[in-house]
């Protein structure tokens, strides 16, 4: 009763049920190994708790402009064109809470009812849900590791109707890690800016790319289409800063205005105190960023070795982001321990409950046959999970 046919269309974020599940079997003193969430698990740098422990002896613990200080704008600002070789004003940058809010705010902002937002799969579980939840139809092209989860133009052109407002472009990817070269970039922008579609451009794992590979944003490709374009990015996972909740937009003013506008009436500005952290993040020393990178790079290659040993396992190597999205269709159709597991959910739930490992189900991000696993955990831990994984699969059936 009393819930709106909106809120009953979508469904709760399941990374952060699992993680919940995966935390709560924990306090319970059960030895869990935590594959399931995508979340940094170094402490934030130093000198960024300083920053907010200086903001808080400072008193500016007040509201602030709806879409940021000017000073952490000018930090967004001076980062877009060191990193990405864009050029922005501050009318073009709006702050919000996580980069998730500023989606959020983006989807209520450019969506009307029935309007189409292109989304690839396998895609970060968030997305469908909160175009649904702006009114719109989340239109889904399918990817498999065949073709190592990527989308050509064509079968971007191929998906386009009169309806078709937005595509959403996350590249390194959430949950393959898979990454676009700059030439696979413009390639899909060209489509998008011939047809006028707003590329949305999920950035957030940039800085966390694998074997000198270039992250290049589709907004530094294609700088004729900046009208057309809007990146989205935080400083959640690359100063592994997930609590502090700030991440940011860079578009055209209008839309910008539209999202501060939509702020404006739901959170108004972010934490202050997050604020002058995210400023000193962004603006401070990057050393700490290359060494987290560093660590998650040994982690991948450690992990994506373990898993294609398993036979029947197929498991892409990544460029980027801290996930493995191996192809587990070997063990579909089994029987462990007397029950047979037929999807991935069965197996995820299978994992958690006989190898106490949590990872997420390939379903959740539309990708049936597969399971998603966060090496945001030891290398330690990585074994421990991996051992378990094999124990359980590889000599019950
Ligand atoms: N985009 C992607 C692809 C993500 O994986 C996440 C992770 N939470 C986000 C956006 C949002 O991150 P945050 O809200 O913590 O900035
Ligand atoms: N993006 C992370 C993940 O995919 C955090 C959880 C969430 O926001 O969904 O696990």
């Amino acid at each position: 009763m009393y819930i709106s046919k909106r809120v009953n269309s979508i469904k709760p974020s399941p990374t952060l049920a699992i993680d919940a599940k995966a935390k709560a079997l924990k306090q319970q003193s059960i030895d869990i190994v935590n594959f399931g969430v995508g979340e940094p698990d170094f402490n934030t740098p130093v000198n960024i708790k300083e920053a907010a422990i200086l903001a808080i002896n400072e008193n500016f613990t007040k509201y602030c402009p709806v879409s940021g200080t000017l000073e952490i704008k000018n930090a967004i600002i001076n980062k877009l064109k060191r990193d990405n070789g864009i050029a922005y004003s501050p009318e073009e940058i709006i702050v919000s809470n996580g980069a998730k809010h500023s989606l959020y705010n983006l989807f209520q902002s450019i969506i009307d009812d029935g309007d189409e937002v292109i989304i690839l799969a396998p895609y970060w579980v968030s997305y469908p849900d909160m175009v649904i939840l702006a009114g719109g139809k989340p239109v889904i092209i399918q990817t498999n590791d065949k073709i190592n989860f990527k989308v050509t133009p064509a079968a971007i052109e191929k998906t386009l109707t009169a309806k078709t407002k937005a595509i959403i472009v996350n590249s390194p990817s959430n949950p393959t890690g898979v990454t676009y070269t700059g030439e696979e970039l413009k390639a899909i922008a060209q489509v998008c800016v011939k047809h006028k579609i707003l590329i949305i451009s999920d950035d957030i794992y940039e800085k966390l790319v694998y074997d000198n590979f270039k992250f290049t944003s589709i907004a530094e490709v294609s700088p004729q289409a900046k009208e057309f374009i809007v990146v989205v990015n935080g400083v959640s996972k690359a100063y592994s800063m997930t609590g502090w909740r700030i991440g940011y937009a860079a578009g055209p003013k209008n839309i910008i205005a539209a999202m501060t506008k939509v702020q404006s009436q739901s959170t108004s500005n972010a934490s202050s105190i997050s604020i002058k952290a995210a400023t000193e993040a962004l603006n401070g020393t990057q050393e700490c960023v290359e060494s987290m990178r560093d660590k998650f790079e040994k982690r991948r290659n450690f992990i994506v070795e373990r898993l294609n040993a398993l036979e029947g396992v197929v498991c892409i190597k990544p460029e980027g982001a801290f996930y493995v999205f191996p192809n587990i269709k070997v063990f579909l159709g089994k029987t462990f321990n007397g029950k047979i597991i037929n999807t991935d959910i069965e197996l995820a739930d299978y994992l958690l409950d006989t190898a106490k490992i949590a990872v997420v189900p390939g379903s959740a991000f539309g990708a049936e046959g597969h399971i998603r696993l966060s090496y945001a955990v030891s290398i330690e831990n990585i074994k421990t999970g991996i051992d378990r994984l094999e124990e359980a699969c590889c000599s019950k059936c």
